[in-house]
C-alpha cells in the first residue's frame, strides 16, 4: 500500500511549485529535501546578522497583474497565490556593456529596440524579423537541438551585436558552451528582453515561506534533512524511495527535481556521462557596502552584463575563474525599494569546476582571494572602485553549488541534454526543473506545475475514472 500519491525529490522552487499544484487537488504528497531549509539553488543564509540570498539577482518574466495570459500570472493562478497581493519591484534598467558598444534595456522592450537602431542601424530590420520568428516559435514541444548562432545569423550580421544579445540570455540560462539551443534562446529572450526583471518585496526567505505555507495549507508534507539515496522499483514501476537513514517510503508517482544524472543514479540506470554533463558553473561573490558609499558607485542600473572583449567566450574557463566577462548585480536597484543601512554588489563569473574541486583547503582559500581580487580589478573599471569600502564579503564556487544542490559539477543550468516531456524509462517517474529545460525561478516553478498537470494529475483523474 502506497503511503503517498506523489513523492517529490527536492524542495527547490520546482519541487515546491509541483507540491502546491498537486496538494491543491487533495492528493497526498510528500516533499523530501536533503537540506535543513527549502530553496535549493535559490535559498538564503545568515552571516554576521545579515540575510544573504544565494541565487537571486532578479526574477524574470515580469508581468502586470492584469495581463491574464502572462506566464507569471498563469503560474500564480495554478498555485493559487494572489498575484495582486504579491508586491513586486521592477528593475530600473540593465546594461550590456562591451568595449565598443553598450546596450541598455528595461521592462519596456522598445528601449532595447531603440538602442539597437541607434548603435547598429543596419541591423534593425533583421532584428525585427528575428523578433517575429521568436514570437512564432514553439519552444515548449520536444524537438531537435537547433543552433542559435546559425539561426540568428540568418537575420543579424554583426558578430558584436549577436554576442551582446547572447550574453544575458546565456549567462542566465544556458548549459551549453559557446552556442545554445534555439528553443532555449526563445524562452530566455521572451522572459528577459520581452517581459523583464523584477524582485519580490521582501527577501527570498519570505517568498519561500509563502510557498511552504501554501503547500502545507493544502495538506502537503515536507521533510528536511531527508536525502533520497535510492528509488525502489518492481519491474518497470516505481514503488517508493529509500532515505539515507534506511527508511523506505512508498508512493504511486515520483517527480524528481534533482537533475537527470542524479535521478538516473537513484534508479541505478546507466547513463552516458557526456550526454548528461553540464560544463557551465560560476563563482558568485557578494559584497556588502555601507549605504553612504552608494554615491561612489557609477551605476543606477539593476544588472550589468559585461565583457572585456568584443567577442564572448561562453565556456568553462581554463583558469579557476574567467573575470573577463560576467554579471554585476545591484539587488537594491529596483524601483521603489527603500534604501537600507547597507547595499550589495554581487558579481558572477564563469568558473572551472575541476580546478576548484581538486584544490586542497589551503589552495581553495587562496584561489578565492586571488580570483576575487582579479574580478574586482575588472569590475571596478566598470562601476568605480568599491573595494576599499567593503565591510563584508563572501563567495561561493562550483564546489559549493554541487554540495548544496546536488547539481553534478556545480552545473547551475544542469545538463545540456534536456528532457522536455519530463518522461523517464519508468512510467511513474518524471523529471521537473532545470533538466526538463525550464530555468530560473519562474521557469523552474512553471516546470514543476506543468509536470504535475501533464503526468500526475492526469493519471490521478484517469485512475479515479476507472474506479
Ligand atoms: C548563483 C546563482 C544565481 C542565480 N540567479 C538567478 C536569478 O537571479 N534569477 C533566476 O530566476 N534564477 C537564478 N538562478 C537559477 C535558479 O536558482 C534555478 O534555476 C532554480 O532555482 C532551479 O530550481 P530547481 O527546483 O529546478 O532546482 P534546485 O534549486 O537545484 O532544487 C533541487 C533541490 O533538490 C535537493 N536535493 C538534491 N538531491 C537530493 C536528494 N538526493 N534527496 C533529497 N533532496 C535532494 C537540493 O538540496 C535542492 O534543494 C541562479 C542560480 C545560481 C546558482
Amino acid at each position: 500500500m502506497s503511503e503517498y500519491s506523489l513523492i517529490i525529490i527536492g524542495g527547490g522552487l520546482s519541487g515546491l511549485a509541483a507540491g502546491i499544484r498537486f496538494a491543491r487537488f487533495g492528493g497526498s504528497v510528500l516533499i523530501l529535501e536533503k537540506h535543513v531549509i527549502p530553496g535549493g539553488l535559490n535559498s538564503y543564509y545568515f552571516r554576521k546578522g545579515f540575510l544573504f540570498e544565494t541565487g537571486l539577482h532578479a526574477m524574470t518574466n515580469f508581468a502586470d497583474p492584469t495581463d491574464k495570459h502572462a506566464p507569471l500570472n498563469r503560474l500564480f493562478r495554478q498555485i493559487k497565490l494572489s498575484r495582486k497581493k504579491f508586491e513586486t519591484h521592477e528593475q530600473r534598467s540593465s546594461l550590456i556593456h562591451f568595449p565598443d558598444h553598450s546596450l541598455c534595456f528595461s521592462n519596456d522592450f522598445n528601449l532595447l529596440r531603440e538602442e539597437i537602431a541607434s548603435s547598429f542601424p543596419s541591423e534593425i530590420d533583421g532584428f525585427d524579423k528575428l523578433q517575429q520568428v521568436i514570437n512564432d516559435f514553439d519552444a515548449f514541444s520536444p524537438g531537435p537541438w537547433i543552433s542559435t548562432r546559425k539561426k540568428i545569423a540568418e537575420y543579424l550580421r554583426d558578430p558584436l551585436l549577436i554576442d551582446m544579445l547572447l550574453l544575458p540570455l546565456m549567462v542566465y540560462g544556458n548549459s551549453d558552451e559557446h552556442d545554445m539551443d534555439f528553443g532555449q534562446f526563445v524562452i530566455m529572450f521572451r522572459s528577459i528582453f520581452k517581459e523583464g526583471f523584477f524582485r519580490p518585496h521582501g527577501t527570498m526567505k519570505e517568498f519561500l515561506d509563502l510557498l511552504v505555507d501554501k503547500f502545507k495549507s493544502f495538506g502537503g508534507e515536507i521533510r528536511y534533512k531527508s536525502q533520497v539515496v535510492s528509488v525502489e522499483k518492481k519491474d518497470q514501476v516505481i514503488t517508493g524511495v529509500t532515505l539515507s537513514t534506511g527508511e523506505t517510503i512508498g508512493c504511486e508517482n515520483i517527480i524528481s527535481t534533482i537533475g537527470a544524472p542524479g535521478t538516473w543514479d537513484l534508479v541505478a540506470l546507466p547513463h552516458e556521462k557526456d550526454k548528461f554533463s553540464g560544463k557551465m558553473s560560476f563563482v558568485e561573490s557578494i559584497y556588502l557596502l555601507p549605504h553612504h558609499e552608494r554615491g561612489k558607485i557609477l551605476s543606477d542600473h539593476t544588472i550589468i552584463f559585461y565583457s572585456e572583449k568584443n567577442s564572448l567566450h561562453y565556456c568553462r574557463p581554463k583558469e579557476p575563474v574567467d573575470p573577463d566577462w560576467g554579471v554585476i548585480c545591484f539587488p537594491e536597484n529596483f524601483q521603489g525599494l527603500p534604501p537600507g543601512e547597507h547595499f550589495q554588489v554581487r558579481v558572477t563569473n564563469s568558473a572551472n569546476y575541476e580546478l576548484w574541486k581538486n584544490a586542497s583547503p589551503a589552495e581553495y582559500k587562496l584561489m578565492k582571494q586571488d580570483w576575487g581580487e582579479k574580478s574586482k580589478d575588472i569590475t571596478s573599471k566598470i562601476i568605480g572602485n568599491y573595494r576599499q569600502n567593503i565591510v563584508y564579503e563572501d563567495s561561493f564556487t562550483p564546489v559549493t553549488i554541487e554540495k548544496f544542490t546536488g547539481k553534478a559539477e556545480g552545473a547551475v543550468y544542469g545538463s545540456s541534454f534536456k528532457i522536455k516531456d519530463g518522461k523517464t524509462p519508468f512510467k511513474n517517474l518524471f523529471i521537473a526543473g532545470t533538466d526538463q529545460g525550464f530555468l530560473g525561478i519562474v521557469g523552474s516553478m512553471l516546470s514543476g506545475v506543468s509536470m504535475v498537470n501533464q503526468h500526475v494529475l492526469m493519471g490521478q483523474k484517469l485512475e479515479k475514472e476507472k474506479r
